[in-house]
């Protein structure tokens, strides 16, 4: 075959494209009920945002993104997440001053130059939340609340990781002392901690080398060095979750991979998705709006990984649904034309064999599309004006008189 879909892109067909829509459908369900609105984002922007908001030193920015000039000679680039041009739409039409505070939802793709593997792809969907305006600890509980109803109506099991990254003021003091620490281990770093370990020590701490996570095990841990608000902060964040019911536990080395976080940060994930166990992440970024030329403005936020999801969802249980018309000669197939009209416009779902193949092919098509019911017509049927009517589940057949006494069935 000359041409193939583009390596880690992939295509989703049925069924997969079903489930795709079910872990959307649910997201979208549960975070309407939360008060959230939807914002439809373009897939690409300025490369600058993304180095700007994310951060130049980060993997994202400088391995993984799809970074291209355009005829206008712009340096455009694929986004590789959502956050940044939800907050630069934010700025851009002047949110800020309309609303007190702002609840946004977004479902796309997003892109990134990966080695692809199982639950990670190079265009990948995410569903993200994004909340402006609020800087309490509460806003933080309940935009974790709403992922965790998320992933329970999707039953997809999972742990909670949680943490404090702090705020400028105690994040700088805390990398002083993890430069301090990484320095004396530093000929045990693979090659691109030693690169960053000085720019961005941060970075060490979600290195996925295993030598540097036994270090990073003994590493001074961040929760120690936070300054009065942002220890206040988390632990009223706690206390709010456990009255929102919500189990987690404390993750001291958890910072995420990118650069605008600040206070909370946290990650679902599940044990059965191996070694990309993350399905849905996100925390508080109060820098990132006045950082990308808007006001001061407290904002957080979370994203969930599609793909991810799909992976972990139940198997669908296909239900029978709708009818089928089986029909046979020319007359009769005429007859399952006008049936087929009239049944679509009482909302049925229904579907006629137009290959008006043998009477055993049309009812394992009949089988294959799920129908729920069968309705046979032939010769006989035709001329004398009835019906016959099978159940498959059931297998039960029966004569039914006219149109009417057919719907009727339904
Ligand atoms: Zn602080
Ligand atoms: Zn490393």
């Amino acid at each position: 075959m000359e041409f193939k879909a583009v390596r880690g892109v992939e295509d989703l067909i049925p069924p997969e494209s079903e489930k795709f829509e079910k872990v959307v459908e649910t997201f979208k369900n549960v975070v309407n009920k939360a008060g959230f609105r939807e914002v439809i984002l373009p897939i690409f922007e300025e490369a600058g945002l993304f180095s700007r908001s994310v951060g130049e030193t980060t993997d994202i920015v400088q391995k993984e993104m799809y970074v291209f000039e355009d005829k206008g000679g712009r340096v455009i680039a694929l986004r590789p997440e959502g956050t940044a041009s939800a907050v630069r739409a934010y700025i851009e039409h002047g949110v800020f001053a309309k609303e007190p505070f702002t609840k946004w939802f977004y479902v796309g793709p997003m892109f990134r130059f990966e080695r692809p593997q199982a639950g990670r792809k190079r265009q990948f969907f995410q569903a993200g939340c994004e909340v402006f305006g609020l800087s309490s600890p509460g806003a933080d509980a309940e935009v974790i609340k709403v992922a965790c109803d998320i992933l329970k109506a999707l039953k997809i099991d999972y742990s909670l990781e949680l943490n404090s990254i702090g705020c400028e003021k105690c994040r700088s003091e805390y990398k002083r002392a993890l430069i301090e620490f990484l320095e004396s281990r530093k000929e045990k770093l693979c090659e691109d901690c030693i690169k960053r370990f000085e720019r961005n020590p941060l970075r060490v701490l979600d290195c996925k080398v295993e030598t540097c996570q036994n270090i990073v095990a003994e590493a001074p841990k961040i929760t120690d060095f936070l300054c009065n608000e942002c220890s206040e902060h988390f632990e009223k964040l706690k206390e709010y979750l456990a009255l929102l019911d919500v189990k987690f536990v404390e993750n001291p080395f958890l910072v995420r991979g990118l650069d605008y976080y600040t206070k909370t940060v946290f990650e679902f994930k599940s044990k059965k998705l191996g070694a990309q166990s993350t399905i849905l992440a996100g925390g508080r970024y109060d820098k990132l709006v006045s950082q990308l030329g808007g006001p001061e403005t407290p904002a957080l936020g979370f994203a969930m990984g599609v793909d991810r999801a799909m992976l972990l969802l139940p198997e669908i249980e296909e239900k029978r649904e709708g009818i089928f018309l089986v029909t046979r000669g020319e007359k009769a197939y005429k007859e399952g034309l006008k049936l087929l009209r009239l049944l679509r416009e009482k909302g049925f779902r229904v579907e006629i064999d137009h290959r008006q193949g043998s009477f055993k092919a049309q009812m394992k098509a009949a089988d294959r599309v799920k129908a729920k019911y069968v309705v046979i017509i032939g010769e006989s049927e035709v001329e004398e004006g009835f019906f016959s009517f099978k159940e498959l589940e059931t297998g039960k057949q029966e004569r039914v008189e006219n149109i009417e006494a057919l719907i009727a069935r339904f």
